[in-house]
């Protein structure tokens, strides 16, 4: 069943497995469980440690994976192979005995969590982000006999998949309710099960001298250019890689033709880590106060203090929150067009929102695409004149104002948009392939109240970083500059840093 270069690498793999596995089997008459039967005595037939039982699971067709004496509670229900390929070759080792890839304190808060949890992930074998779901499950089944897991192939198990409404992958459950969706790494899981440090963790930290809260590109770039100094410098970020995280494709950061954003967002850590800086991830601010040091108080209620502090706690997009926006998000609902504009090459696409941005957006679409619609619901744009102008200018182009969107439709992906005219009241569908939602971006400054912003809500700053608060500095798309793009936000983040240092010199 496995190609020959795959069976290759397996092998030396399975070599490293430190101690017997049992496969226990439940498969049925179906083709499914004919190959999934097929799969288990591949796996056997390659490693002696490695055995085959029938069983009776949950699910049909699916299989275990188990310590002679004990059960794990992972189980696979369908083949995994696709992108859960690694889920499986990494559970067959983890559950041999090999430690998995976590450190020391993450490992004892997993041995830690009390009471009974049953995770169900529905994933799809072509989806990039579910192993990531899966592995970290997987992880906390192996090492707390409280914890199970069941991957479930949506593919294999479409009534189910059905019956739960299920629309996009991975979709996690917790004891039969909803947990989750999308990609979560194993920390954000268990900060989502409340096992995450409390405010005493946090109470023998020294001050500061930089303290950056936020950990996308504009905050790593800052923590890296301070810490460079040589002086202390901690990061809190929410979640650490900010919106490079949820990017796939990214072809404008210079010098590097094409990266995928968990990537770049996996050696910006590593390049944090590499100078000491202290990195608490998952860890929200909520307040800032200016007193002989800077307070950056935790949502868990702990104070950090900090002779300087960098605000970069970027923005995230406003969303149009019509049904299919959340689903079909990266399936044909975009909101950069700079990024992914050259995906839908020669396709349809609609544009909501007929200010500034969408507008530029539409402009700069219709070089690429076949046909771009502008959905607007005011009754005229709000775009300047010339932007305006320009865009009438273009063949490809339909405006439709007084347009209320009304959901975007789509089976795997984009298919359609539906609005309704607020003029006549009817309804309306357009058949596309991509949806761009253009209604402006909210910047993550709702919890600052003694820093100066505009009416955007982004943070003012001067050309050295600063703000208005003394020692309090700001990079990224929280601020007020001009375009928001990584390498912005790390140019901007270097010149927040240099201006703190400068600034602690001077006092
Ligand atoms: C889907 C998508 C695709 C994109 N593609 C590209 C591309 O191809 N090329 C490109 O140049 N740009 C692209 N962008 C834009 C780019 O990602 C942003 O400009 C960039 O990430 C901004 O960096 P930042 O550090 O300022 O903010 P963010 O990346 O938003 O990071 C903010 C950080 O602050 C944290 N945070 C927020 N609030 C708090 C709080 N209260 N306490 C603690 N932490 C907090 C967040 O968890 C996060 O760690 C894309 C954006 C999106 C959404």
């Amino acid at each position: 069943m496995l190609e020959a270069a795959i069976k290759q690498q397996l092998d030396q793999y399975l070599q490293l497995m430190e101690g017997d596995v049992v496969l226990r089997v439940s498969a049925g008459e179906d083709k499914v469980s004919n190959e999934m039967l097929e799969l288990v005595n591949e796996l056997a037939s390659m490693s002696s440690r490695i055995s085959v039982e029938r069983a009776t699971l949950e699910r049909t067709p699916s299989f275990s994976v188990n310590r002679p004496s004990e059960e794990t509670g992972i189980v696979f229900a369908g083949i995994p192979l696709g992108h859960e390929f690694t889920s499986l070759v990494l559970a067959l080792l983890q559950v041999s005995g090999r430690a998995p890839k976590v450190d020391a304190d993450t490992i004892k808060q997993i041995q830690n969590i009390e009471g009974t949890y049953h995770f169900e992930s529905y994933i799809s074998l072509s989806c990039h982000n579910c192993p990531d779901v899966v592995q970290a499950l997987n992880v906390m089944s192996v090492l707390n006999p409280n914890i199970t897991h069941t991957m479930i192939d949506g593919a294999a198990f479409k009534d189910e998949v059905e019956v739960k409404e299920i629309m996009a992958v991975p979709t996690v459950f917790l004891n039969g309710e909803s947990f989750g969706n999308g990609r979560m790494s194993l920390e954000e899981i268990l900060a989502k099960l409340g096992t995450g440090p409390d405010a005493s963790a946090f109470s023998d930290k020294d001050p500061y001298d930089v303290l950056v809260v936020g950990g996308g590109p504009a905050g790593a770039s800052a923590a890296v250019y301070a810490a460079r100094k040589g002086i202390r410098t901690g990061i809190i970020a929410e979640r650490f890689g900010g919106q490079v995280m949820d990017t796939m494709g990214i072809e404008n950061f210079i010098g590097t033709a094409y990266t995928e954003g968990p990537k770049l967002v996996a050696s910006l850590e590593e390049h944090v880590k590499e100078y000491g800086i202290d990195v608490m991830n998952l860890q929200r601010a909520k307040r800032l106060e200016k007193n002989d040091l800077v307070e950056i108080e935790l949502e868990n209620g702990a104070v950090l203090k900090s002779k300087s502090v960098i605000l970069s706690t970027g923005a995230r997009w406003r969303n149009v929150n019509v049904p299919g926006e959340a689903e079909f998000k990266n399936k044909g609902v975009a909101y950069c067009p700079h990024c992914d504009g050259p995906l839908f090459e020669g396709k349809r696409v609609a544009v909501i929102g007929g200010g500034n941005s969408g507008i530029e957006a539409a402009i700069d679409l219709a070089g690429i695409v076949k046909h771009v619609t502008v959905l607007e619901f005011a009754s005229e744009l709000k775009a300047d004149q010339v932007l305006q102008d320009r865009l009438h200018s273009l063949p490809n182009v339909t405006v439709i104002t007084n347009a209320q969107t009304t959901e975007i439709t789509g089976t795997d992906k984009v298919n359609g948009i539906s609005y309704v005219s607020r003029e006549t009241n009817e309804s309306h569908h357009v058949e596309l392939e991509g949806v761009f939602v253009q209604i402006g971006l909210v910047p993550n400054t709702d919890w600052l109240d003694s820093v100066e912003r505009n009416n955007f809500g982004e943070i003012v700053v001067d050309r050295h970083g600063a703000t208005n608060v003394p020692g309090v500095f700001a990079a990224g798309d929280c601020t007020n500059s001009a375009y928001k793009q990584i390498i912005i936000s790390m140019g901007s983040g270097a010149t927040a840093a240099l201006g703190a240092f400068d600034y602690m010199i001077r006092n």
